[in-house]
Order: structure tokens, then sequence, then C-alpha cells
């Protein structure tokens, strides 16, 4: 009898959990976001269109 060998199920963390309030792209637990109060953001461009950021210009 060979040695018994446990099959591990990976732990999936890959729940839906909310969606990005810029471009509605679905955000899951354990992705990095953006947040500004209660809104979340799937990346950096999300984050930047939310804060009206522009390029940098010098004033
Ligand atoms: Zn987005």
């Amino acid at each position: 009898m060979g040695a018994f060998k446990a099959s591990v199920i990976p732990d999936k963390s890959d729940k839906l959990v909310d969606h990005c309030d810029d471009c509605g792209s679905p955000i899951y637990s354990g992705q990095e976001v953006w947040k500004i109060g209660g809104n979340l953001y799937c990346n950096t461009d999300c984050f930047k269109t939310a804060i009206n950021a522009v390029q940098p210009m010098r004033i």
C-alpha cells in the first residue's frame, strides 16, 4: 500500500465582491483595488478617472 495522499482542495478566494465603480469590471476578494470611501476601482486608470486626475502639468 502506498502512502496516503490527502487531496488538498485549493482555497479558492476568487469570490466576487463588488464591481469597479468606473469601468464596472468585477472585483474579486483578494484582488488589489483602489478604494475611495465606499467606492472600489479595479486599477490605477480607473482610480485616476475617479479623482479626475490628468497628466502632470506645470503651473
Ligand atoms: Zn475599473
